[in-house]
């Protein structure tokens, strides 16, 4: 063997750990979210990482970015029978949804309201605010066909953004676009494919290659050369029929009622198959090319696709890490997570004691962090000080003979010293809280 040291592993390129501090900034938004969500009687659903590939193809659509290159797919091992399944990790929540809803039946009844966190995978170019890994919280709610429940969904985003100190107008704006019925799409697109074909010669690479297989995709291009080309496109919103109109008109009158502001942008298209009617995407400028930190919008025909009995439903996702990156931004942040007390303990001959006195503190709802093996007086004040407790406990011996903790106030020097029996821990333990 050699003497080579081994070599260290490291994580996989665009796939990143959350470690402390930022998990508690993670902590903190997701608590952000569950509270509105719940308010709006949101239900959690948690299903599977891995799903047949022919989910994701059939869901999000086989001319996607998603499905052409950024999807994680592999053949699992043959089984006994030589036959080998096609997996892949999910790269976004829709799909698994709606595939749960079907297997179990959840849709028989009534309409769901629902909402899940979790990880996606993409196999895109890792930079800031764009990683293989990523996490989402999203919101879907299936059997509901009304423009009420667009209206609900894009209420509660506003109100999540609002609630965590984002101001609209400042940081972020909301657009929204309808994309009609796949009739009224398929006239336009037309209409469209046939101004495209006028147009070829502008085109680049990816568009002449999308402008048969997915035209509309060709109107979202970041490419600013063809800008001009795709403003004068023919525009989807001039082929709406009488029925897209009225659902599009009662979304914006809920949203004008309750002075949520947008912009209606005919060319928001959104990235995956399924949708139709209402689409919406807050949108930030802080965040470069990565400005999107959640889009959503209504995907009527899904559920029906994916072999489900046809029912209308829709939906949005948030990217968490966008979402921190935005407030960190604009220096919105949560206060530092401190413990109410620290515990001072100089010698390990009254440790049963005193950490039975800890739990007692721990039951009545105080944050106690003890310190951990014994040092120095000194060296444990150092470690209180850091730690943002605002009390210590000290557990010195002479205490520990009379049965008893000294309380010293480690914020204000002027809080005299005090004393409190161990045995009566609980009686005590308020005055922590509130100290
Ligand atoms: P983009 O246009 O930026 O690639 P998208 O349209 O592909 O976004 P969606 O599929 O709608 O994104 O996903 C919803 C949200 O998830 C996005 O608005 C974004 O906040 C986040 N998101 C998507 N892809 C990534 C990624 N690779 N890394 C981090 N966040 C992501
Ligand atoms: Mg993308």
């Amino acid at each position: 063997m050699t003497e080579q040291k081994k070599q260290a592993l490291q994580a996989v390129k665009g796939m990143n750990d959350i470690l402390p501090p930022e998990s508690a900034r993670w902590e903190w938004l997701e608590a952000k979210m569950r509270s509105v969500l719940q308010r709006y009687g949101y239900q959690n659903v948690r299903t599977p990482i891995v799903e047949s590939t022919a989910l994701f193809v059939r869901g999000i659509g086989e001319v996607t970015d998603i499905v052409e290159k950024e999807m994680y797919a592999f053949e699992d091992r043959a089984d006994k029978h030589g036959q080998a399944e096609h997996l892949a990790l999910r790269p976004e929540m829709t799909a698994g949804v709606v595939r749960a809803m079907t297997e179990h039946s959840f849709l028989r009844d009534s309409g769901r309201r629902l909402y899940y966190f979790g990880p996606m995978f993409r196999r895109e170019k890792p930079q800031k605010g764009r990683y293989r890994q990523f996490h989402q919280m999203g919101v879907e709610a299936l059997g509901f066909a009304g423009p009420d429940v667009d209206a609900e969904v894009i209420l509660m985003g506003s109100r999540l953004l609002r609630e965590l100190g984002l101001v609209e107008g400042d940081h972020f704006r909301l657009e929204l676009n309808c994309l009609g019925s796949p009739a009224e799409r398929r006239a336009h697109r037309e209409a469209l494919v046939a101004y495209l074909e006028q147009h070829k010669a502008l085109l680049d690479e990816d568009s002449q290659r999308r402008m048969h297989t997915n035209p509309l995709r060709v109107l979202d291009t970041k490419n600013p050369a063809l800008q001009d080309m795709a403003n004068g496109a023919p525009r989807l919103l001039d082929f709406l029929g009488e029925d897209s109109l009225a659902h599009f008109n009662g979304v914006r009158a809920i949203l004008d009622a309750a002075g949520v502001r947008y912009t209606i942008n005919p060319r928001l298209v959104r990235g995956l198959d399924y949708y139709n009617l209402t689409v919406f995407e807050w949108i930030t400028e802080k965040l470069g090319s990565q400005g999107t930190v959640c889009g959503g919008g209504r995907y009527d025909g899904l559920i029906e696709q994916l072999g489900g009995k046809a029912a209308p439903a829709v939906g949005f996702g948030m990217g968490i890490e966008r979402m921190l990156l935005l407030l960190e931004e604009v220096g919105v942040a949560p206060a530092a997570p401190a413990p109410d007390v620290y515990a001072i303990v100089p010698s390990a001959a009254g440790l049963p004691q005193v950490m039975v006195a800890l739990e007692t503190l721990r039951a009545e709802g105080v944050t106690v962090l003890m310190h951990p093996g014994q040092s120095s007086m000194k060296s444990q004040f150092k470690k209180a000080d850091a730690s943002g407790a605002r009390l210590a406990l000290i557990f010195g011996e002479d205490e520990l003979a009379r049965g008893e903790v000294a309380i010293k106030a480690l914020r204000d020097a002027d809080q005299p010293q005090m004393t409190r029996a161990l045995a009566e821990a609980a009686s005590w333990a308020p005055e922590l809280l509130n100290a």
